[in-house]
């Protein structure tokens, strides 16, 4: 049996970290088992579906490269098929037209509380047969009797009583489908074998279990995966800063580390944290999901983006700075090749974002020196050891880190300093700030002439602070 998943949001927002988990392990056990992963778009609820939401969906599937095999499907455009099925399921007795009107069920409805029920459709039209008509709806004839058991595969065995379930409303008055029959007549149609979805979802699953029965087609298996909470084990929510796929992209996260982080929250492999993505393939399991719920834990997103930064090739991290760098104004093409930066960055920033703002000053024309601690080092440093260096560095015959090196240590030396006194206002000359790659290596990548410039500029810099 060839597996089939698939990832089947509702377009109703961005991709959120939760949702874009559960495409993760639906991809991942596709992956797994050489079985085929489908998108399938669920947006039948055209109020609060939007076509801006979609690309939301698909930017972020791209963003962390889970390919699909089939799709994307759009349950809107399938219709047709929903009409064909319902009128099959009524043909077969398996659902009803039911003409009960709003206030009748309300009524009905506060009766039940009144005598203590559980308040449910009381299934008055369930043997009437009534004809179709522009005001019924079809509801689906749960079966009255005996027990559906969810095997799922994270949760165990999840039981159900028929009785417990009311006969759902699978199509609306004006004859558009409802969400749990869509998922079915899909899920049945797209062959798929293994449902991997929120565990929100868990209650639909034994309606869905048995209208899949009355349409003799075979459950799929399913998993539910618990859902995602806050760092402080609240329900999430924006106040736990990004939570969409996209703002982690924004903030200067790698997909590598945001998937590595997402198959994290809820599955283990023994204690081993970092996972490529073919490793990712190769052990991930539903069954080792966990069955409670996963809290985030920036600070570890932090520290895989890091890891990546540092260790993925120079070439794949600069392709990914360069959008951060022109958003700042950089201009790439009169400053260093931006792999030479990366790999003198790459130990100090912990997001691209980051590393952008850390190295803007080797793209710019003019710096601005902004903080006060620096303009006062620049303003109090030694005049003519700048001057001796920037006469040193005009004439050095190799434009090397040695070379560079030894002219600091030697112009330092000449004028009575440790070569941090003059090391640091000429970083604060390059770069605007105290941070940077080791001087040598700054200034070499600079290039003589924006390095001879930006000397010049130093020695006429004057504190503008009284
Ligand atoms: N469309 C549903 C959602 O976004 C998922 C349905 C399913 O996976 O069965 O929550």
């Amino acid at each position: 049996m060839t597996i089939r998943t698939r990832f089947a949001p509702s377009p109703t927002g961005y991709l959120h970290i939760g949702g874009a988990r559960t495409a993760l392990y639906s991809w991942l056990y596709a992956r797994r088992h050489q079985g085929q992963f489908i998108l399938r778009i669920e947006d039948t609820d055209l109020e609060r579906s939007s076509p801006e939401s979609v690309a939301a969906i698909l930017e972020g599937m791209a963003f962390l490269n889970l390919d699909y095999d089939e799709g994307p499907f759009y349950q809107t455009q399938r219709f047709d098929r929903y009409r064909a099925v319902l009128q099959e399921l009524v043909a077969q007795g398996h659902a009803y037209y039911c003409t009960c009107t709003k206030e009748d069920l309300e009524e009905r409805r506060a009766a039940q509380i009144a005598r203590k029920e559980k308040p449910r459709y009381d299934r008055r039209c369930r043997e009437s047969h009534h004809p179709a008509s522009g005001h019924a709806v079809i509801r689906f004839k749960n079966p009255l009797q005996g027990e559906v058991v969810v095997q799922d595969a994270v949760k165990g065995p999840v039981v159900f009583q028929n009785e417990e379930l009311d006969d759902l409303i699978i199509a609306r008055s004006d004859g558009t489908p409802t969400y749990n029959f869509t998922v079915v007549v899909d899920d049945m149609d797209m062959r798929i074998t293994h449902v991997i979805r929120g565990d929100d979802h868990l209650n639909n699953t034994p309606r869905q279990i048995n209208m899949l029965r009355a349409l003799d087609a075979t459950p799929p298996s399913y998993a539910h995966i618990p859902m995602i909470l806050g760092e402080d084990g609240a329900r999430l929510s924006k106040r736990h800063g990004a939570v969409s796929v996209m703002q982690y992209r924004d903030d200067g996260i790698l997909p590598e580390a945001l998937m590595n982080y997402l198959v994290r929250l809820g599955w283990a492999h023994g204690d081993q944290e970092i996972f490529s993505r073919a490793e990712m393939v190769s052990l991930f399991d539903i069954k080792d999901v966990h069955s409670a719920a996963a809290a985030l834990n920036p600070k570890k997103l932090l520290w895989l983006n890091q890891h990546y930064i540092k260790t993925l090739p120079l070439a794949h991290i600069a392709e990914r700075l360069k959008p951060f760098l022109e958003d700042r104004g950089a201009q790439i093409a009169r400053g260093p090749e931006l792999i030479d930066v990366v790999d003198a960055q790459r130990e100090r920033a912990k997001t691209l974002v980051e590393m952008a703002d850390l190295s803007l000053f080797f793209y710019q024309d003019d710096i601005v020196i902004k903080d006060p601690k620096s303009q006062a080092t620049l303003a109090t440093a030694s005049k003519p050891a700048l001057h001796a260096l920037s006469e040193a560095l005009r004439t050095l015959p190799d434009w090397t880190k040695e070379a560079i090196h030894t002219s600091i240590e030697a112009t330092s030396a000449a004028h009575g300093l440790t070569f941090g006194k003059l090391a640091q206002p000429v970083r604060i000359a390059m770069t605007g700030t105290g941070i940077s790659p080791p001087i040598d290596v700054t200034c070499q990548l600079l290039g003589r002439e924006r390095c001879l410039d930006r000397l010049t500029k130093a020695l006429a810099f004057e504190d503008p602070t009284p």
